[in-house]
């Protein structure tokens, strides 16, 4: 009998490692289409395609991001298979009492992370005659067992399922009984690659045209391509004209006293605020009034609200707010004023 071979044509791991990600990304996108067809608030909806367009292109990304790690690591087990093989002759079939027969060799089984490996015989058929031998030609045996509760003798029953084996020790005399489930790793079985797919979900994921695109049009941003709309329409603000403005538009409608904590600054600037709603609205009312006086204000500007973030208490509200220049954030802002009717 000549050994398998183990080690595959580099092709084959660059096909099971797409057709890995092709399914899975297509398992994200199912999720998130079933989960935003739920939302019917517009502005839930919005909110959500931009989470879900952020969370399918991040796990596209880790994809692409291992897979020459991943493909590697596949490639060196397979080739240690190969060397374990070559080096560990099988053994001497052990001898089976109850058919009054040796064994035949069955297949070979890597353990300890596939470092190790050992000759799995059987009787053949459907009997459940099995051995297994060591790399050293020992049989395997597990060191017998008393039951924790009577001593009395340990039986052990193994179900093998296609992803699990299920091994239940129960005592002969009382009723105590373990159970441990070993998973099997399924055969690598390889799902036709359709080169679309594969072109969509792994190639240039970023590029795509389906799912990810639309979503990323609907929810009005962009990836850093160029949307091409108008960025000169978007007023610069700096932080003194955004006093100016936003203590006007806020006065207008009883909030008083706005203040700016100094403001923070990493790829973008982001300033605390705080104002002082002197109307009779209730907490809600003042948080929803707050958030549509600002958004209006700011909408052709480069500066939005986190509208997330704004704290009430006894009529003093905090929040903060976002000031971009760079070209990416200034078309995201030119995308949403030039796509909102
Ligand atoms: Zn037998
Ligand atoms: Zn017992």
């Amino acid at each position: 009998m000549s050994s398998p071979k183990f080690r595959k044509a580099d092709q084959y791991y660059e096909d099971q490692y797409d057709s890995r990600t092709i399914s899975s990304m297509k398992e994200k996108e199912d999720e998130w289409t079933a989960k935003l067809k739920l939302i019917t608030n517009e502005d839930e909806l919005l909110k959500k395609r931009l989470v879900a367009y952020m969370d399918i292109r991040e796990y596209g990304t880790r994809f692409s991001q291992n897979k020459r790690h991943s493909i590697q690591e596949w490639i060196t087990t397979d080739e240690r298979k190969d060397r374990l093989v070559n080096e560990r002759p099988i053994p001497p079939p052990p001898y089976c009492p109850k058919c009054d027969s040796y064994m035949k060799f069955s297949d070979y089984d890597f353990v300890n992370n596939n470092c190790d490996i050992q000759f799995i015989f059987s009787c053949g058929g459907k009997t459940k005659h099995n051995a297994i031998l060591e790399s050293n030609g020992k049989p395997l045996t597990a060191p017998k067992q008393f039951c924790p509760y009577c001593n009395g003798v340990i039986k052990t029953k193994v179900k093998k399922t296609k992803t699990k084996i299920t091994a239940t020790d129960s005592c002969t005399i009382c009723t105590w009984s373990d159970t441990i489930y070993f998973d099997i790793q399924p055969k690598q079985q390889l799902l036709p690659i359709s080169e679309e797919e594969r072109k969509a979900y792994c190639t240039d994921f970023k590029k795509s045209k389906g799912f990810l695109h639309d979503l990323e049009v609907l929810a009005s941003i962009s990836a850093g391509d160029d949307t091409g709309y108008d960025l000169s329409k978007i007023k610069m603000l700096k932080v003194a004209d955004l006093d100016k403005i936003l203590t006007e538009a806020l006065q207008k409608n009883q909030f008083i006293k706005l203040q700016f904590e100094p403001p923070k600054i990493t790829g973008h600037m982001t300033i605390h605020f705080s104002t002082l709603d002197t109307s009779e609205r209730t907490e809600q009312q003042s948080i929803k009034t707050l958030k549509k006086i600002i958004s209006e204000a700011l909408f052709f500007s480069n500066w939005r609200l986190m509208s997330t973030e704004i704290n009430y208490r006894l009529g003093y509200l905090t929040g903060q707010l976002k000031g971009v220049d760079q070209k990416e954030d200034l078309q995201k802002i030119a995308t949403e004023i030039n796509t909102t009717p």
